[in-house]
């Protein structure tokens, strides 16, 4: 009896502790302000439309006195050394918190040469990459109340850097699916689904076909979601999600997926709601957290001709000030922006329109000017 009531109370005891093991991992905490409540936050331009873009964000924020100064930190996509990409992960490492424009991978370079979006997450064990999609007001869609959470592996699958052509003409090109890090990716979305009273979780995959890879990443899933009996888990293989995403996007709550499917699928979600200049994104890891738009695009053909959509990049300094737990300010810059959106005289050329970037941001700021000043308990 005695022996009984022991071993019980040890596999309780072992329970809790691999479950504050899983919520330690997943924890992301914002690093505390500084003296006078600011913030300082590494601000990577990028290439293509990320350098005018974030200069609209701190245009705003100067604005709007938000408490968060820049570390302005250039990244030179051309440049084969890795100097500088190390200097920026330094400088998060420091700071805990970026907001970055996408930096130029030109795929004629040699194959030595990383892409240095890929090196900074992988550097920064930024595990896992979150965009939330959802229809937006004013912009026209075929379909509507789209409301999908896309939770994506950010440090392997296809993205492992390994391919090699031993023989010529052979190519291997390396997928890698770790346990580990599926257990990792399925525990984050499984808790966040919770914690946002989300109901179902799809784990998308292809293990018809790659049934060591994909079945583990199943399997892991799986496991998590055993965890969770709150929430339904279903699964569905990539293909048929693409398809079922154009025409019924509404059957989706909350998806997770290995990296190459959270890119294609990620594409298509912002298709559904208008493009990539409307959705933000943000790469968690368990120490740092960096902001920029879901579908990283440089837009380099549309760069410095003021016509970008600055939407998706507004909203990720928003989800950036809510991690600095500035929710007030987020707030009052978020309402402003869909506000704005919702003029469609405003509109940018990608939704149609003959706005410019400068008139939407100036827009904005007269509708934050509208909500008048703010007493210190406000903000
Ligand atoms: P580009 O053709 O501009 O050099 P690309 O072929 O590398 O870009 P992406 O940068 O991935 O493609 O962008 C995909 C498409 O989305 C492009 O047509 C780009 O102009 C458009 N796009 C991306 N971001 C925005 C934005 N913020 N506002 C308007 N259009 C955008």
């Amino acid at each position: 009896m005695f022996i009984a009531a022991r071993s019980a109370l040890f596999l309780v005891s072992r329970r809790l502790q691999s479950w504050t093991r899983v919520k330690k991992r997943t924890a992301n905490n914002p690093p505390p302000a500084k003296y006078g409540g600011r913030h300082t936050v590494t601000l990577i331009p990028g290439d293509g439309i990320g350098p005018e873009l974030l200069n609209h964000v701190r245009e705003l924020f100067r604005f709007c006195c938000v408490p968060v100064d820049f570390e302005i930190v250039r990244v030179d996509s051309s440049a084969s050394s890795e100097d500088d990409i190390n200097n920026a992960v330094t400088a998060i490492k420091r700071n805990g918190v970026a907001l970055k424009g996408n930096i130029e991978t030109n795929h004629n370079l040699p194959p030595s040469h990383k892409s240095k979006n890929n090196l900074l997450r992988t550097s920064l064990d930024l595990y896992a990459n979150v965009m939330h999609c959802q229809s937006l007001p004013g912009v026209p869609t075929r379909h509507k109340d789209v409301d999908v959470i896309i939770i994506r592996e950010n440090t392997e699958g296809e993205y492992s850097n390994l391919e090699h052509e031993n023989v010529p003409g052979v190519v291997e090109s390396l997928k890698i699916i770790t346990r580990v890090n599926s257990l990792r990716i399925a525990e984050y979305a499984f808790n966040l689904a919770r914690e946002k009273g989300r109901r179902k979780v799809t784990a998308v995959h292809k293990a018809n076909i790659m049934k060591l890879g994909d079945g583990l990443f199943l399997q892991s899933c799986k496991e998590v979601a055993a965890g969770y009996p709150d929430i339904t888990f279903d699964n569905m293989i990539v293909d048929n999600t693409t398809m079922q995403l154009v025409s019924k996007p509404q059957q989706f709550d909350v998806m997770v997926m290995p990296n190459l499917y959270g890119n294609v699928v990620s594409n298509v979600c912002a298709g559904l709601v208008g493009g990539p200049g409307l959705v933000p994104g943000v790469n968690y890891g368990k120490d740092y957290a960096v902001f920029e738009t879901a579908t990283r695009n440089t837009g380099k053909s549309i760069a410095n001709k003021n016509i970008a959509n600055p939407t998706a990049t507004l909203l990720a300094s928003c989800l950036m000030l809510d991690h600095l737990k500035l929710h007030a300010y987020a707030k009052m810059i978020r309402k402003a922006v869909l506000k704005t959106l919702s003029e469609t005289q405003l509109h940018t050329a990608d939704l149609g329109g003959q706005g410019t970037t400068s008139e939407v941001v100036h827009t904005i700021m007269q509708e934050i000017q509208r909500g008048g000043p703010r007493t210190s308990e406000q903000i």
